[in-house]
């Protein structure tokens, strides 16, 4: 058993100051692989005193060291790629080949493209040339960083590299559920030289830690990624201290298929919600189908479903692992017997584990065609390998499906008229449409609209989340 009771606070692995362990658990066999310690607000109190006790001098460095430290962390980040993916795959399920190639590479990319922004960005600048005022750029501070257990190294280092790069100090919680990714790369951080206190850690859960970091006097933002029940927490308990809240929250992305979409546009669709076991905020879980072709995309859909394999994290090949946790595992069971229950026709997958599979969370990947929008499965967040098929009859019709909802974070459209594909990605309520299959390049701005969220993630609108702005004037 992997013993990591220890925090990470003022450069130094400490002791928790009173003990309170907690397994965690492999979700491919049920079976414990780590014990953490779970922390309360001696230890939040601790770390947080460690932050903001570094503030004053690394606020102050210049770029260029900044620069130099996250280059060394990158380094360091790729000597230890293999680890990063081994833990991830251990404490969230993800088959070791998608660890290795999606998760642990997503890190990776991350601190690439904060390097880049960073060398771009400037922090001073001249308001006009009329004027004498001049606009800077400073860090906002001391973050509290409160990541989720889905992307768990993706999360951090969207928000531990800009906070670094800002110059802000910061405390990390990761998610109980996988903190082991957010302990390997504190080593890194240790590796890299940071100076102590600039980045601490400290596991724990929402009611504890979580509750500690949103209401403290002495923690200035805080940066959330996880589900829109905890947003909302976040959001009040951070409301008497006036701290800024940047939120990435749920999703319920509609993905438009209109009858002149390309002939791959439906299996990808499935692909997309499959991977990662469905556990993605961003993923096209609504799949909206033209009438004319929409028996052809069901049939297609199943059959796709159907060949997706589930398989231990631990093998190598080309499958999706279990979902991460007991209690989503039976969430999402309840969410296909609703959909059942509401009439919706199940055409892959459904209830219990798929076969051969009597251990482990591993969720059927399962297909719903004659899906309404008001039904719970095309509401609710299933986070678990569940896609649920509707049909249309006009694109104002498909426009207004997928922007009924409370969720706007990415929408996709598919068809191979242009105009009509950017027609329509400009009606779509959403921090992101995604067309054709084509990704977003890394270093664009990441977030959602409504209850998705209220920030960006990702290139200089990351950075700036972790600034404030000041206008002098007289400078001349
Ligand atoms: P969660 O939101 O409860 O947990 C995410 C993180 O927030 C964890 O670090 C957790 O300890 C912390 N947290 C929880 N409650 C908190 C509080 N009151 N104050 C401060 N921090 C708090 O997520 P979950 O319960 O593990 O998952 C539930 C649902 O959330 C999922 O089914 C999924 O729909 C959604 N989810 C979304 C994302 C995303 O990327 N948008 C990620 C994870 C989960």
């Amino acid at each position: 058993m992997i013993d990591k009771k220890q925090f990470y606070i003022n450069g130094q692995w400490v002791d928790p100051i009173k003990p309170n362990d907690l397994e965690v658990i492999n979700p491919s066999n049920e079976e414990a692989c780590a014990i953490i310690s779970l922390g309360d607000s001696a230890d939040t109190d601790s770390a947080v005193d460690a932050a903001n006790n570094a503030f004053s001098s690394w606020s102050k460095t210049l770029k260029e060291e900044r620069i130099n430290l996250i280059e060394r962390l990158y380094e360091i980040y790729k000597s230890r790629w293999n680890d990063m993916a081994e833990s991830i795959s251990e404490e969230m399920g993800a088959p070791l080949d998608w660890a290795n190639q999606e998760q642990s590479s997503s890190g990776a990319e991350h601190i690439k493209n904060f390097i880049k922004t960073l060398k771009k960005f400037e922090f001073e600048s001249l308001f006009d040339e009329e004027s004498d005022n001049h606009i800077v750029y400073e860090p906002i501070g001391v973050c509290a960083l409160i990541t989720p257990w889905n992307w768990p190294i993706n999360q951090i280092t969207l928000k531990v590299i800009p906070a670094l790069a800002a110059g802000c100090t910061m405390v990390l919680k990761p998610s109980e559920i996988a903190p082991l990714s957010g302990m390997v790369f504190a080593e890194m951080i240790h590796e890299a030289g940071f100076p102590s206190g600039v980045f601490n850690l400290v596991n724990g859960n929402g009611e504890g830690v979580g509750t500690q970091l949103s209401s403290h006097p002495k923690i200035d933002m805080v940066s959330f990624t996880g589900s829109t029940r905890a947003g909302k927490l976040i959001t009040k308990n951070s409301a008497d201290t006036i701290k800024r809240v940047c939120l990435e929250l749920g999703g319920k992305g509609g993905n438009i298929i209109f009858a002149d979409s390309d002939p791959d546009a439906v299996r990808r669709g499935v692909k997309h919600v499959m991977g990662n076991s469905g556990q993605s905020c961003n993923h096209p879980t609504r799949m909206l189908v033209e009438r004319s072709i929409y028996e052809r995309a069901v049939k297609e859909a199943a059959e796709q479903a159907k060949q997706t394999k589930v398989d231990l994290a631990s093998k190598k090949g080309d499958h999706i692992g279990p979902v991460v946790s007991k209690v989503q595992y039976d969430k999402i069971q309840n969410l296909i017997h609703s959909g059942i229950k509401e009439g919706a026709n199940l055409v892959a997958g459904g209830l219990d584990r798929p076969e051969g599979l009597n251990k482990g969370y591993f969720v059927k990947p399962t297909i719903f065609s004659d899906v309404t929008n008001n039904m719970t499965i095309a509401r609710e967040e299933i986070f678990g390998p569940v896609l649920s098929m509707i049909p249309f009859e006009t694109e104002e019709e498909a426009i207004a499906i997928t922007n009924d909802t409370e969720y706007g974070l990415t929408n996709y459209v598919q068809t191979q008229d242009k105009e009509k594909a950017k027609r329509v990605a400009k009606q779509l309520r959403s921090g992101g449409v995604e067309m054709n299959g084509t990704g977003v390049s890394g270093g664009t701005p990441f977030g959602g609209f409504r209850q998705s969220g209220n920030g960006r993630e990702g290139g200089k609108w990351g950075l700036e989340e972790y600034l404030e702005v000041k206008a002098i004037s007289g400078w001349k």
